[in-house]
């Protein structure tokens, strides 16, 4: 494989995406801000670049996996003005969780400038992407999707067209916002069944195997002790952050105002990890929503 690959934003999941790629092969050339982080990633193979600027020179794709609709307009076009020096044969792949307005933007730009781009925002988290079987949601010229799965296919198992620029966003908070309300909804049926005297372990298994089963209590249990591997069994340390599930069901509202949607437990969702991250929680994984429901203080 002699394909170079332009990596922005060697974060949480960037970091292990781009390791898959060279394992798949591929020449990865890395970005990132923060030193320590681009030092990790060289450790790992990953070539280091100085700037995105430098990155992205001569790349066949340059994939950014970046925290904010803020950063990657920045980026691209307002200040960095990537979009000035990208080449015409490089595919922009944004895997970024955005609005799908700041998306449309991008797609529009890069269009305007003669350029390819898509957004595939992901679902799988930082395990998915370390075993590669993350979800891409793509959105953008359907030709262009198809192109992406060149590489999209070594980070995950599944790759989806959702439709035109911003489809895949919007895919993306649909999917997040009923992440968040089984969530929610599991951690206080698990509760309810400890506070009249069940052990969270069987009421899991019980409700595994009956209607209330979902991927909240069969995969990724908020319970502490129900699941070895979970966040919940780890002080709720790693996984998907409290802060980024907010940002995503603040994404989700903004698209229910915008198609004037009634989205009423996407807004009381929204309000409960709000309140759970003013509380300090903002970096613990998002199933420490659990915590609110303990009668006695979480520690
Ligand atoms: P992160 O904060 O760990 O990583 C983002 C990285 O972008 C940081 O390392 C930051 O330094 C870097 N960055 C900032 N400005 C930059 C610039 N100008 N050029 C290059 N790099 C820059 O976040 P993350 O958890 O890796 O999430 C990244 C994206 O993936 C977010 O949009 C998030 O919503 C989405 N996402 C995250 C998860 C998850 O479980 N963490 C799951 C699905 C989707």
């Amino acid at each position: 494989m002699d394909k170079i690959v332009a990596f922005l934003g060697l974060g949480h999941m960037g970091a292990p995406m781009a390791f898959n790629l060279i394992k798949a092969g591929f020449t990865v050339r890395g970005f990132d801000p923060v030193e320590t982080l681009l030092q990790a990633a060289v450790e790992q193979g990953v070539e280091k670049c100085a700037s995105a600027k430098e990155a992205v020179k001569g790349a066949d794709f340059v994939i950014s996996m970046l925290p904010s609709d803020a950063v990657v307009e920045s980026l691209y076009i307002d200040k960095d003005h990537l979009l000035e020096v990208i080449e015409k044969q490089t595919l922009i792949i944004d895997c970024s969780t955005v609005s799908a307005r700041s998306s449309k933007r991008l797609i529009n730009a890069a269009q305007i400038k003669g350029l390819h781009a898509i957004e595939a925002p992901v679902s799988g988290g930082v395990k998915g992407a370390a075993a590669a079987t993350l979800s891409f949601m793509c959105g953008g010229e359907h030709e262009d999707v198809e192109r992406a799965k060149t590489v999209l296919q070594h980070m995950g198992t599944n790759v989806f067209f959702a439709g035109p620029a911003g489809a895949g966003q919007t895919a993306k908070i649909c999917n997040n916002m009923l992440l968040a309300i089984h969530m929610i909804g599991t951690a206080e049926a698990l509760q309810l069944g400890v506070d009249n005297g069940l052990d969270p372990k069987v009421l899991s298994e019980i409700m595994s195997k009956s209607s209330g089963a979902n991927w909240s209590l069969q995969t990724y249990n908020p319970y502490p002790g129900v699941m070895e591997s979970t966040p919940a069994s780890n002080h709720y340390r790693g996984g998907f952050k409290v802060a980024l599930m907010c940002k995503d069901l603040g994404l989700a509202q903004q698209a229910a105002d915008h198609s004037r949607s009634y989205t009423p437990l996407g807004s009381l969702a929204r309000n409960l990890f709000g309140l759970h991250s003013l509380k300090g929680n903002e970096e613990l994984d998002f199933s420490s929503i659990q915590t609110i429901f303990n009668k006695e203080p979480y520690k």
